[in-house]
């Protein structure tokens, strides 16, 4: 891979392909930006941009590692068997997680897809024995997969549709005054979008994410031939909601997500009910979907951090506020939802 310019000069060459082509979609410019953002920054943690459910405490990522143990002794203890994980960050989840694993039993061989160089990096010094891919097709195929990804499908590209006056287009990203501004694209899109919807007031915007049911779709598809289960943790809604939830976070804080592309984390809210009925018609079977309070005290988050302040009575309170964040309703406990899927012919999985 060639090294992409700077960040601040992404900017820059979008306004000019814009200037030179005309508008892009909303999905090409996420895709950009997202690109140069994780290609050269590890925006995880306090230092950085925002902060995910494992470096928040390893209750996260051990618990995670449990459920898969616990489906995988359920399922035969079946040899040889992977854990994949998409986007792994800084390695925090496959490290809480792979130890949990172990302690029951389970030491599968880790793979990780990512196209971070400089998140890769990282991961190399937290679990070195990892194998490293750019997409799935190269994830193994000699055994059932015990996949995970968390804050990962939020991250990739979403398309929008507006309802014009004169019926549906593609929203796209336009130039105004040296200001990328969103604009409606020329060719008709109706047949795009569901019948009860056509006829929706002027305005109205409708996402849709074509990368993340591709995702879904091939995870399904390597379950349903190779055995398995996996865990997609987001934030995201269960029914489809009209309007734009395309948001951008820079240093902790809402930011404008045209003001400044390859600079903030661009995400969308992830339509769970749309990935849910992708993964059965490649098929997989659908375990649930479940706010992640819920999941996470189902499988025992509140023993587990009792346990914890117990053996390091010092850092009880720094404990009790990690478990609420994890679960409280106005924290991520209620907006962060986890789907489960697994093959057909393996048990269901526990907390859904
Ligand atoms: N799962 C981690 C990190 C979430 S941030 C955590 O919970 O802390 C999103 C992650 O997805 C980063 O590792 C980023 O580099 C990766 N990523 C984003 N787009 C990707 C893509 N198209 N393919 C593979 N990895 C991607």
């Amino acid at each position: 891979m060639s090294d992409p310019p700077p960040p601040g000069d992404l900017a820059a060459i979008l306004a000019r392909l814009i200037a030179r082509e005309g508008p892009i979609s909303v999905a090409h410019y996420m895709a950009e930006s997202n690109a140069r953002y994780y290609f050269s920054l590890d925006p995880l943690g306090a230092a950085g941009d925002f902060v995910t459910a494992p470096e928040v405490s390893q209750m996260f990522g051990e618990l995670v590692g449990l459920w898969l143990a616990d489906l995988w002794g359920r399922a035969g203890r079946p040899e040889p068997v992977h854990y994949v994980e998409l986007g792994p960050g800084r390695g925090t989840l496959a490290r809480d997680g792979l130890r949990a694993m172990r302690q029951a039993g389970l030491a599968p061989e880790t793979h990780f897809v990512e196209t971070s160089s400089a998140l890769e990096a990282i991961q190399r010094k937290s679990i070195p024995t990892a194998l490293w891919h750019c997409d799935l097709a190269t994830l193994p195929t000699d055994g059932p997969l015990l996949v995970v990804a968390n804050e990962f499908l939020d991250a990739l590209p979403v398309r929008q549709l507006v309802r014009t006056p004169a019926g549906w287009r593609e929203r796209m990203i336009g130039l105004e005054g040296g200001r990328f501004v969103p604009v409606a694209g020329a060719a008709p899109m109706d047949a795009a979008v569901p019948e009860s919807w056509r006829e929706a007031d002027a305005g109205t915007i409708l996402e849709t994410s074509p990368a993340a049911a591709a995702v879904i779709g091939e995870v399904a598809a390597r379950l349903s031939a190779q055995g398995g289960a996996a865990l997609f943790i987001d934030y995201g809604q269960v029914e489809l909601r009209p309007g734009s939830t395309l948001q951008a976070v820079r240093g902790h804080c809402k930011v404008d997500p045209f003001e400044a592309p390859g600079e903030a984390d661009l995400t969308c809210l992830v339509d769970f009910a749309k990935l849910a009925e992708v993964a059965e018609q490649r098929g997989a079977h659908c375990l649930g979907t479940v706010e992640q309070g819920a999941w996470l005290r189902a499988l025992g988050i509140d023993t587990r951090a009792a346990a914890l302040a117990r053996a390091h009575p010092d850092q009880a309170d720094a404990i009790a506020a990690a478990r609420e964040r994890l679960v409280g309703e106005e924290q991520m406990g209620r907006l962060f939802k986890v789907m489960g899927l697994s093959a057909p012919d393996w048990p269901e999985g526990a907390g859904f």
